[in-house]
């Protein structure tokens, strides 16, 4: 067997000891005789693997009791147009636009209603976060929406814009469980789990009770309202069994190395590791504002596209995969998500070391 550093933006790194015990679980669940993928969504067994996993994600997250938690199929992008489907009471709703994922979920959006963009920093190729401390709420939208950490730029809102009392709506893929979060200060939190909790194919969104009304747009599918999913604790129909079952595993995981608030001290110090290299480095530039740095998505430039193409060629060879930067963007990224060890991202940046004193 030969793991290597895993530095995909996703479907991305998952902790070592969740795929040993999945592996040891594989042929028979704790006696039940077969495995995870071949129950019954509806037996006793898969019950209780999926409320176990909404509990332990309440509790590391500190989810308050008046917000629900669903289990959702079609990616995050389909909560691109869910969110308004659902939420769009007057149909108009404010995006701030910093990065393709805002892009799209507005471009989504605008399927539906009015969409305002309050702020965007599309002006520096989304390279910062802009000030969102008093922008021009509409006084009728419905909901402000975020993309909190931008997976391909690597930017991050450290603060959460003043939404002047409207719902603040949260694409968290890639930022999900990295760090402790207020709860209590969004309307909906959700993400895409293949970023940094588990196997592709499953969104998780907290949604604020009051907003899961049967008052939706007209023609709304009905796998598409959430309050289907919220009546049938995310078992209106078939869920992806397995994938709950992983990120169930991911979350005891995180329980039982210190909780969110150890993950944040962590993954501070994997990230500044990184980022303190590349402030001294004469050779590899990061991409980003300091102010606005993402913890998880760390892209990066030697200003040379046939250099930056030999570095990943290399570091590839060396055991540290992924790391060519997002198809739109060109360069590097490096996505050290929660599962990243700290030894990986060492690795990385003696790596990079090295290779600025052969090619500096
Ligand atoms: C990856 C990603 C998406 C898209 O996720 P899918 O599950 O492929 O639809 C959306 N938003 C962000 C921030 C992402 O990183």
């Amino acid at each position: 067997m030969n793991r290597v550093y895993n530095f995909s933006a996703g479907p991305a790194v998952l902790p070592e000891d969740v795929l040993r015990e999945a592996a040891a679980e594989m042929l028979d669940y704790r006696g039940s005789g077969m495995s995870v993928m071949e129950m019954s969504h509806r037996s006793k067994v898969f019950d209780d693997i999926i409320r176990e996993a909404e509990a332990d994600l309440r509790t590391l997250m500190g989810i308050p009791s008046e917000y629900r938690v669903l289990f959702l199929q079609g990616g995050a992008s389909l909560q691109f147009a869910m969110i308004p489907m659902n939420l769009m009471k007057n149909r108009v709703a404010d995006y701030i636009i910093t990065g393709q994922w805002a892009k799209k979920a507005a471009k989504e959006a605008a399927l539906y209603g009015k969409v305002n963009i309050l702020a965007s920093s599309e002006d520096k190729t989304f390279s910062y976060i802009p000030d969102c401390s008093d922008l021009p709420v509409s006084a009728d939208a419905d909901y402000v929406y975020i993309c909190e950490n931008n997976t391909i730029y690597g930017t991050k809102f450290h603060t959460l814009p003043d939404t002047k009392g409207k719902p603040l709506v949260a694409d968290v893929s890639s930022c999900f469980l990295s760090e402790p979060v207020d709860v209590s200060r969004y309307g909906v939190i959700y993400g895409g789990v293949q970023k940094n909790v588990g196997p592709a194919g499953m969104v998780i969104a907290i949604i604020r009770e009051d907003l899961i009304t049967e008052d939706v747009l007209p023609g709304t599918p009905t796998m598409m309202r959430y309050k289907t999913h919220a009546d049938a604790g995310s078992l209106y129909n078939t869920p992806p069994c397995y994938t709950i079952y992983i990120c169930g595993k991911v979350f005891k995981w995180l329980l039982n190395n210190g909780g969110l608030e150890a993950m944040k001290q962590r993954n501070e110090e994997k990230a500044a590791l990184l980022y303190d290299f590349l402030d001294s480095s004469r050779l590899f530039k990061g991409t980003v504002e300091p102010a606005s740095r993402s913890l998880m998505n760390v892209p990066f430039v030697t200003g040379d596209k046939e250099l930056d193409a030999k570095f990943v060629k290399e570091a590839e060879a060396a055991g540290l995969v992924n790391l060519k930067g997002h198809r739109s963007v060109g360069g590097m990224r490096a996505s050290i998500y929660n599962a990243m060890p700290r030894a990986g991202v060492e690795k990385l940046v003696s790596f990079m070391s090295e290779f600025e004193k052969c090619n500096g």
